[in-house]
């Protein structure tokens, strides 16, 4: 079996409340996502996605995908796409950096490994634990009343973790923080994510002002030093994400006890190769994990449902349904959410069919 093509479409997904806003003024309103779909020797397609969450989230942005994919795809035609350690250490030679542009075309060869084996994507990974995945629901900055009352509106569809959107004005924040807690039950988790927003003596008053409340602070500063000054001054469950970008700083992270959580995002790492990688080192070393990428739609869904679905449960702290924010279905077969809860595809592969109609013209084409 060998690569005969790879290509791309490209796809706009509306947000279904209009906008996703967080720290420091940043917004999205219409997701630009690429499609990425493998084609091998013998006419099997396997499909990938990557949705960078704008261009000022993560060092990624939509067009580079579409660019990174011209030129990585040339290098990968003839390669076995179910050799997957094989393809990453190809493209790892042929383009240095920029994981999220390996991310869609290793998804899709995971795909095709699947259908290949007639296994789905989670037996691939290590095998299905439990019944079900359990969701966080992400809640855009607002006005603490706005998004207390969007929390409660979550809650009711079976929600019961919740990941608010804070780093703004520190105490606008801890308002935020105080009138979402209030409502919630004792058995409900709080997250308060500031997505890098706050300086360090800001995080460091955000902290001390809400010790009496149950939440979980979640990459509060830039750095990972002024992130690891934080941790140290609070006694808060302590999540890293935008920090934990390879091993090296899960090592890292774990040498100086700098979390309790990490949150692995598939295209930050550069794929669910890399992933399982970290996945793996986080089950050996303790660490429980939030699982899920920067955005996207049905097939990004699909891809951490396998992901999540394949990982020892008390190792799995909350993932996320993002084809439940967006108001286009691009593919058939995607984990639909239930109570607050998905499961992952037992079909082959990831599960799912892309709907052609919707994906419109391919953007990229190499073969
Ligand atoms: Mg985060």
């Amino acid at each position: 079996m060998k690569i005969a093509r790879i290509f791309a479409h490209r796809v706009e997904l509306p947000l279904v409340e209009g906008s996703y806003r967080w720290s420091g003024g940043k917004s999205v309103s219409v997701f630009d996502s690429t499609i990425v779909g493998v084609e091998t020797d013998g006419g099997l397609v396997g499909y990938g996605e990557v949705c960078p969450l704008g261009p000022f989230y993560l060092p990624a942005y939509a067009e580079g995908v579409r660019a990174g994919l011209r030129e990585l795809g040339p290098h990968l035609i003839g390669l076995d796409p179910r050799e997957l350690m094989a393809l990453n250490h190809r493209m790892d030679a042929a383009l240095k950096g920029h994981p999220y542009v390996k991310s869609g075309i290793d998804i899709a060869c995971w795909d095709l490994l699947g259908q290949a084996t007639q296994l789905p994507v989670c037996t691939l990974l290590g095998g299905r634990f439990g019944e079900n995945v359990r969701l966080y629901r992400a809640i855009s900055q607002q006005a603490p009343d706005e998004m207390a009352q969007n929390v409660q509106g979550y809650r009711e569809q079976g929600y019961t973790r919740f990941q608010l959107k804070v780093g703004g004005d520190p105490d606008t924040d801890i308002e935020r923080i105080r009138a979402v807690r209030s409502m919630l039950r004792p058995t409900d988790r709080l997250v308060a994510d500031a997505n890098t927003g706050w300086t360090q003596h800001e995080a460091m008053r955000v902290v001390r002002a809400v010790r009496d409340v149950d939440v979980y602070i979640e990459q509060p500063c830039l750095t990972y030093e002024e992130c690891l000054a934080v941790r140290r001054h609070t006694s808060h469950p302590f999540v890293l994400d935008e920090n934990i970008d390879s091993l090296d700083m899960l090592l890292r992270g774990k040498a100086d006890l700098a979390m309790d959580v990490v949150n692995l995002k598939i295209s930050k790492l550069g794929g669910l190769t890399r992933t399982r990688q970290a996945r793996d080192l986080c089950v050996a070393m303790g660490i429980a994990m939030t699982l899920e990428d920067s955005w996207g739609g049905d097939i990004t869904t699909a891809a951490i449902a396998h992901l999540a679905h394949s990982t020892p449960e008390e190792f799995r702290f909350t993932s996320t349904d993002f084809n439940s924010y967006v108001t286009v279905s691009t593919a058939a077969g995607a984990p639909q959410r239930h109570q607050g809860f998905m499961a992952a595809s037992r079909d082959p592969g990831l599960g799912i069919a892309p709907r052609m109609e919707v994906l419109g013209p391919r953007v990229v084409e190499v073969a």
